[in-house]
């Protein structure tokens, strides 16, 4: 299996039984990771399972092409661990502020799921991705965890909407001209949180 080590510069990949590097897509700047083995053993150890084919690259210990080892990011770690457990974390909840609406109990929930999986797939997923790392300090956990919120509230604002309509004109309703169907206004919206996101 091929897996993808996702970074602020780019990403690598990699085979899942040797950990050597595949292919390199990374920007070229001075600080890009230089990789030549990443460090299965260790993810195996601490996780009790394989790497996924999609992993952080804070996530594994690497060797680099000058021979020196760099851990994986231990704090990072703890940090998911406590995501993923739905536990606060009060480094992060300080300096940024996550509007997730609260879903109400009997949601469209493949609806919500669309509209994440549109949000995610557009490059606007990247570029925030490369944002929070470099401007918040943290990675692709908080970064889902945004297009996450913006999925609800796109859905929670259009959710009564009449599209046909909406798509007659949707300047009218904040949208550009360029809006000509359901997941066009999907990825405007995420432009557009984007947008204010950094400010
Ligand atoms: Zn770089």
């Amino acid at each position: 299996m091929i897996i993808t080590a996702h970074s602020s510069h780019g990403s690598i990949t990699f085979g899942s039984e040797t950990g050597l590097t595949l292919e390199s897509n990374l920007c070229g700047c001075d600080d890009c990771p230089q990789v030549e083995r990443f460090n299965i053993e260790e993810y195996c150890t601490h996780y009790g399972k394989g790497v996924p084919q999609d992993v952080d690259i804070l996530d594994l210990g690497y060797w680099g092409k000058d021979g020196e080892y760099v851990e994986p990011a231990h704090d990072w770690r703890k940090d998911v661990a406590k995501l993923r457990a739905g536990l606060p974390l009060e480094e992060y909840s300080a300096q940024i502020k996550v509007t997730s609406p609260q879903i109400k109990p009997e949601p469209d929930l493949h609806e919500v799921a669309m509209i994440a999986a549109i949000m995610g797939d557009s490059d606007g997923l990247d570029r925030l991705y490369e944002f929070v790392q470099h401007n918040r300090d943290a990675g692709y956990i908080l970064t889902i965890d945004i297009i996450g919120g913006w999925a609800v509230e796109f859905y929670q604002k259009y959710k009564n909407t009449n599209w046909e309509n909406l798509l007659e004109d949707p300047v009218k309703v904040g949208f550009s001209s360029n809006v000509c169907c359901w997941d066009d206004a999907v990825m405007e919206f995420a432009e557009q949180k984007f947008e204010e996101y950094k400010k």
